[in-house]
């Protein structure tokens, strides 16, 4: 398996949750592929590496088995068992965690002390998924929105301790409330911590009516999430903590929020900078001219110098998009408006003016 599967979170990737079907995670891909596919976004190299890792994640994710393997190699990454530093607690292997990844692998664990063991090492609780539609002022001067997540999170009535409001908690009958117990024979025995009560030396008497003595129920919460300024289209903001709870006493998951920004009807954006295209009469971009561009916070004034060609851009400085390392700037595009009815006087003095035009303006193109 690759490194990657390890460093990548492909279902965050696809803006799908772990639990999405295979027809929602095609239907995710294809949406996503459409947007980003680079006949769509000619010259875009953001664009071309999303549709890279989009491609990528859908072909580990439609795949039943490899996606299997995925996640079993996330679970064993997020345990804290896998490979260099793991994000979970612990870090590194424990008997139990070799007889967890063999369990879970090829049904081996009967080797490592008979029946799996259930474990009791504290586990970090899920990572959720939810995504934000955001407009695009929003993004470019960032913003406090409301997103609502689904999935596991402390049972309300409970309030996560799985017990039935009102009713005691009693020592636990197998360690006697000392919260761990004796592993193993002989030289080999060695102190664990208990798997009934998971090393509180308490047990619930009546489990919690709403979950069942789980401590966690789903629903759909709203968070409310600070975005950025300047965050990017198809970005994924991390919210640590906001996940599901973790399982005997581990870290809750974390919140991955997919960031959807709409257009604007005058600029576009590239990196942090931004596009607009401001029509210039002829007379303006030939004898030259002051004009007024809109920008983000307000207007600016251009010179436009004489004998300007359409199409000519200018970059004003400082007018784009705010960013970690520099703010963007606004790359103004004049177009030259030219007029289709003209009045009487009007084609007179074109006229005019024509008899003063060169020759033949396209006599380097060898077709006069
Ligand atoms: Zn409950
Ligand atoms: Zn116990």
């Amino acid at each position: 398996m690759d490194r990657e599967w390890f460093e990548k979170d492909f279902y965050a990737e696809l803006g799908v949750p772990k639990t999405a079907s295979a027809a929602e995670i095609k239907k995710a891909y294809r949406k996503l592929a459409q947007e980003f596919h680079p006949d769509a976004n000619p010259g875009n190299s953001d664009a071309e590496e999303r549709f890279k890792e989009i491609s990528h994640a859908y072909s580990v994710l439609s795949d039943e088995e490899s996606r299997k393997q995925y996640d079993q190699a996330k679970e064993l990454y997020a345990s804290g068992g896998g490979f260099g530093p793991g994000p979970g607690p612990g870090g590194g292997f424990q008997v139990e965690d070799l007889g967890d990844l063999l369990g879970g692998l090829g049904g081996l664990g009967d080797l490592f002390g008979g029946a799996r063991r259930t474990t009791t090492r504290p586990i970090q609780g899920e990572h959720l998924y939810s995504t934000v539609n955001l407009a695009f002022t929003e993004a470019v001067s960032g913003t406090t929105a409301t997103v609502a997540v689904d999935g596991d999170t402390v049972c309300r009535t409970c309030s996560g301790s799985g017990a039935e409001p009102g009713t005691a908690m009693a020592t636990c009958p197998r360690c006697q409330g000392s919260g761990s117990i004796a592993a193993g024979q002989g030289m080999f025995s060695i102190s664990q911590t208990c798997d009934v009560c998971h090393g509180t030396g308490r047990v619930v008497t009546t489990p919690c009516h709403t979950c069942g003595g789980r401590g966690t129920e789903q629903r759909v919460r709203s968070i409310k999430v600070r975005i950025p300024a300047g965050v990017r289209n198809g970005a994924t903001i991390r919210v640590p903590g906001k996940g599901a709870p973790g399982r005997n006493g581990g870290p809750p998951g974390d919140l991955h929020v997919r960031v959807n920004v709409g257009n604007h009807p005058l600029f576009k954006r590239r990196k942090n900078d931004l596009r607009i295209t401001v029509p210039v009469t002829f007379t303006e971009a030939a004898l030259g001219a002051d004009i007024t561009v809109p920008t983000l916070d307000g207007r600016v004034r251009l010179r436009v110098p004489p004998g300007s060609d359409s199409g000519k851009t200018f970059r004003i400085k400082g007018k784009g998009v705010p960013g970690k390392n520099r703010t963007g700037d606004l790359l103004a595009t004049i177009e030259v408006a030219v007029p289709d009815a003209v009045d009487d006087e009007t084609r007179r003095l074109l006229e005019e003016l024509k008899s003063h035009e060169p020759a033949d303006v396209r006599s380097h193109l060898g077709v006069s």
